[in-house]
């Protein structure tokens, strides 16, 4: 089956065909990097992901382009009360941007630029639209004229024409001939940063960023323009509007936007005290690895309810694949062959890719894993599991990790190397530590107790720990394998002896 999308502009799912041969080109609206971005934000990015690399997996070269605006109201306004220049503030903010997806596994995009390094591109842009009558001065600004753009409102699909001079849609506190328009350039106000250009001394709007550089580095017309549900207006109907009536071509061919996220079943927002930035969950001991799980574990066109059980339940499921993929390759199995359970790993990752080509259902493709794990677990305990058989189970988790990342238990690591805990000394000593003071975690508001069970300690670690305990057993000391055994329970970690040797899981 092929890949098949949600297409705002249509309103339906539709197969996904890019615009040239196997190359697809996408632009994603990127952050204003004024503060740390919330975990609203987060969800969005993490659909972004998943779809960059189902789009890699499926065979295409992919160039995806996102902006940084370090341009607004906000980076000016902040940078003034912080006493810096708007460049060293949003710098700040950018790195930190930086660090939180590689916390979150996110992969790059092929192109990141700041808006500020694109100011000639959008003068260049707001000169034709000023030439071809959609756009007028007023006051040193410059508005688009959504009444000349007849074809205002096909992404929204609702009626503007209602909107009339002092219901404003738009924030910007200028002088405008219609309430609909908007912004292009804003004239330069006292003790502002401002752009000496030909269009006269000011800044750009935000809207134009995102035309110019989506079509600098992807062309006139390209495949895929997505962001959160809260762009589509007025930000992305306007960046249609100016792209479209500069240019006489269809801008972007397939718009997809995430859901919201919400958190207790709540709208999150700062006067509810559920607003949560990345760093606020990794302060409350939560998993990089989690939190990714549970932003990508609901499809992206449905709600997303966070909530700490949740993140909580996330890590169990991520423990219980890793586990499993630990049984596989290391349990010692008959030889030999059997070829029904091969093709039942088949069949899952058959499952997998399906539910991922439909418009990027990651609850099915998780289901699918879920359920193989299950399968080849009763296997295992019957007996039923031969040496042969590894390989195919090992492919099929590899093939659904390279599309949600989590199997690989590099939690602790990340967090060391971004200072959100400090590095801890895990040579065995002769006496067993206490579990470190790094790891002690705060109450959770709202009755929620969930992030508080979840450790960090390594799969490295907790192996490590298992082996020592193997050793001391061996000897005799079954005092001190007792002592281990308690720690590393402290630390969320059971361990069950059988007669192949020790496992072990995660509470
Ligand atoms: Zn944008």
């Amino acid at each position: 089956m092929s890949f098949r999308i949600h297409n705002t502009l249509s309103g339906q799912v539709e197969e996904f065909k890019p615009l040239h041969d196997n190359q697809v080109g996408m632009y994603t609206c990127g952050p204003t990097v004024y503060d740390y971005p919330h975990i609203g934000n987060y969800r969005t990015l993490v659909f972004q992901d998943i779809l960059r690399r189902w789009l890699k997996y499926r065979g295409y070269a992919l160039r995806h382009v996102m902006n940084l605006t370090d341009v607004d109201d906000n980076t000016i306004r902040n940078a003034k009360a912080a006493g810096l220049g708007l460049r060293e503030y949003t710098g700040k903010y950018i790195q930190a941007f930086e660090m939180d997806r590689q916390i979150l596994s996110l992969e790059d995009p092929e192109i990141v630029v700041r808006a500020t390094d694109s100011i000639d591109d959008m003068v260049k842009l707001i000169e034709t639209l000023i030439e071809k009558g959609y756009a007028y001065a007023s006051e040193g600004s410059i508005y688009f004229r959504v009444g000349a753009f007849k074809n205002y409102g096909q992404l929204t699909k609702i009626d503007l024409s209602g909107i009339r001079d002092g219901a404003r849609i738009d924030s910007d506190k200028y002088d405008k001939n219609d309430a609909r328009d908007f912004a292009l350039w804003k004239a330069a106000k006292e003790g502002e940063p401002f752009w000496e250009t030909a269009l006269g001394p000011g800044r750009p709007g935000w809207h134009i960023e995102c035309s110019v550089m989506s079509m600098k580095y992807l062309g006139e017309t390209f495949d895929i323009h997505s962001g959160g549900v809260d762009l589509i207006f007025p930000h992305h109907e306007n960046e249609i509007a100016q792209s479209e009536a500069a240019t006489g071509k269809l801008f972007v061919r397939y718009w997809l936007h995430a859901e919201h996220l919400m958190v207790n079943g709540e709208k999150m927002s700062k006067s509810l005290g559920n607003f949560y930035t990345l760093r606020d969950l990794l302060a409350r001991g939560c998993k990089p690895s989690a939190i990714r799980y549970l932003l990508a574990s609901v499809p992206y066109r449905r709600h997303l309810n966070f909530t700490f059980d949740a993140l909580h339940q996330a890590d169990q499921s991520i423990a219980r694949l890793r586990n499993f993929r630990l049984r596989v390759a290391q349990e010692v199995f008959p030889p030999g062959e059997n070829t029904t359970l091969q093709d039942r790993a088949r069949a899952a990752c058959q499952s997998f890719e399906d539910a991922v080509d439909d418009d990027l259902n990651t609850a099915e493709a998780l289901g699918a894993i879920f359920a193989m794990v299950r399968d080849a677990n009763t296997a295992m305990d019957r007996g039923e599991f031969r040496d042969g058989d590894r390989a195919a189970f090992l492919n099929t988790l590899d093939r659904w990790d390279r599309i949600f990342c989590v199997l690989e238990d590099n939690d602790h690591e990340k967090l060391v190397k971004f200072g959100f805990i400090k590095p801890r000394d895990s040579t065995l000593a002769d006496r067993v530590p206490a579990p470190p003071a790094d790891l002690a975690q705060p109450a959770m508001g709202n009755g929620h107790t969930g992030a508080a069970t979840i450790e960090l300690l390594s799969d490295e670690v907790i192996e490590r720990w298992v082996a020592e305990r193997n050793e001391v057993r061996r000897k005799g000391n079954f005092a001190r394998a007792d002592e281990i055994r308690q720690h590393l329970q402290k630390a969320g970690v059971i361990l069950e002896d059988s007669k192949l040797g020790t496992r072990w899981k995660r509470k």
